[in-house]
């Protein structure tokens, strides 16, 4: 019997026989065959060649592995640990339980997406997210759609299609990755009217820019940096009179959009979409998971002549939020009706309010039990460190927090091999540690750790 030999040594089997050993039989009853027959091929090639001999155990093992791992999902969870706390590349806002329990009422079955169930008949998908948008920021009318990205690219595309578009030359931004106003503009079928200049840019910049063929003024929050020195922008209240005057709309790209004063939280105030539209903006522009705490999505509120016209563009059907997204949404719009718990109900305000004292506490819970599972590799202390709220909100503000600072013991202290290694250990753990590395030390910004149990859990064996 094969299975008995486990542990003798043996020449490389055929593919056939390795799987009709009983523990990949059990494999292939587990997760079908195909993916197994793969796992056999690519183990017993990645051993071929090697030596002449293997055990069934070992053999049996890898494939086992080789299992796990192609049927893990690629999409996992993670610890933010960066102190980024609305980190672009690990999915912004963390959702509240009732927005997750909303996408999973829908997720399973059919839903009235769609469908009007006072009337029977077809129905729009935005009602179900636009009395509450426009209850919050007063405006008349609203929409939604994949991003914000996509809401200033279909704003554009809808309202001034082969005409031009003025911003101040101050406010041609990008954002991270390939959001650059000027590429979205040139998309959107719409010719960059630049005016101003970089630091300064006056009323009369866009008085005089105004001609025929000008389809809106375009006003782009700088969410992701900021003048300082010698700098004048035309103010907003003017513009909205200025474009009112001349029948043109005005739309302000707000970016992160949040509907609560940020001065609640210690933080510099933040325009509100409310306060935009009453300076006289037509249309606000703003993401659904930056400083809202919501789902990924572009909403776009204002006057509803101009939301009927961007509703009317076939592209709005390109880029449509999907049911999971319009659940979501919905619940976190109601979180908003009462102001007193937002911080209780929004993960991304609770973090961002969460006191310094607070994380210190935990930093100090936490640095034992990582110094031992680090053992002789790293030293770890706890350091005072500022947190940034990050995805282009409020960019020059840092929040006071604490962290696990770590530093590779051994090698040169700032060796960026060994913080490199040391971060890769961090990476490699069950749920992933993602921190950063800053000035020759590892740091882990414990504000957004509120799992400490589960964290902790990863750090009782020590560390191989
Ligand atoms: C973040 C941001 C965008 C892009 O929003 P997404 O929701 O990431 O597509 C556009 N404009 C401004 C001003 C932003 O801050």
């Amino acid at each position: 019997m094969i299975a008995a030999q486990g542990h003798s040594l043996m020449r490389l089997p055929a593919v056939d026989r390795v799987l009709g050993w009983p523990a990949v039989a059990a494999l292939i009853d587990a997760h079908g065959r195909a993916l197994v027959v793969q796992a056999v091929r690519d183990e017993l090639a990645s051993v071929r060649g090697q030596s002449a001999e293997f055990s069934e155990v070992s053999l049996v093992h890898s494939v086992d592995a080789r299992v796990t791992a192609l049927v893990a999902p690629s999409l996992r969870k993670v610890f933010n640990l960066t102190g980024t706390v609305l980190h672009t590349n690990l999915g912004r806002a963390p959702l509240p339980p009732q927005a997750i329990e909303a996408m999973v009422r829908v997720a399973s079955g059919a839903s009235n997406l769609e469908f009007d169930l006072a009337t029977g008949k077809r129905g729009d998908r935005d009602v179900h997210v636009e009395e509450w948008l426009c209850r919050l920021t007063g405006a008349e009318a609203a929409t939604v759609v994949n991003n914000n990205a996509a809401a200033v690219l279909l704003t554009l595309n809808s309202l001034a299609l082969r005409k031009e578009v003025i911003v101040s030359r101050g406010e041609l931004i990008e954002i991270g990755g390939a959001f650059r106003l000027p590429d979205i503009m040139a998309r959107a079928g719409c010719k960059l009217r630049e005016v101003g200049t970089t630091n300064r840019t006056h009323l009369r910049d866009f008085s005089q820019a105004i001609v025929a063929k000008t389809a809106l003024v375009l006003k782009v929050h700088a969410s992701n940096y900021s003048i300082q020195g010698f700098t004048a922008e035309a103010d907003a209240r003017e513009l909205g009179l200025l474009c009112k005057a001349q029948g043109l709309p005005f739309v302000v790209d707000l970016g992160s959009g949040t509907l609560v004063d940020l001065a609640r939280f210690g933080l510099p105030h933040e325009p509100t979409p409310m306060e935009t539209l009453s300076e006289g903006a037509d249309l606000v522009t703003f993401s659904g998971d930056k400083l809202l705490g919501g789902p990924q999505a572009g909403i776009i509120v204002g006057r509803s002549d101009l939301v009927a016209a961007i509703k009317k563009n076939p592209m709005k059907r390109a880029m449509r939020c999907d049911k999971l997204t319009i659940a979501a949404l919905g619940e976190v719009l109601r979180l908003y009706a009462d102001p007193q718990r937002l911080v209780q109900h929004i993960p991304t305000l609770r973090l961002l309010a969460r006191p310094q004292v607070e994380i210190d506490a935990m930093a100090r819970r936490l640095e034992p039990v990582l110094a031992k599972w680090l053992g002789e590799r790293a030293h770890v202390s706890v350091v005072a460190v500022q947190s940034q709220i990050g995805s282009g909100s409020l960019p020059v503000d840092l929040l006071p927090s604490c962290a696990l600072s770590i530093t590779p013991v051994g090698a040169k202290r700032a060796s960026g091999r060994a913080l490199d290694q040391l971060a890769a250990h961090f990476r490699n753990l069950g749920t992933p540690v993602i921190g950063r590395i800053a000035d020759g030390v590892f740091l882990l910004d414990l504000r957004c750790l509120e799992d400490e149990a589960g964290f902790l859990g990863m750090f009782t064996l020590p560390l191989a």
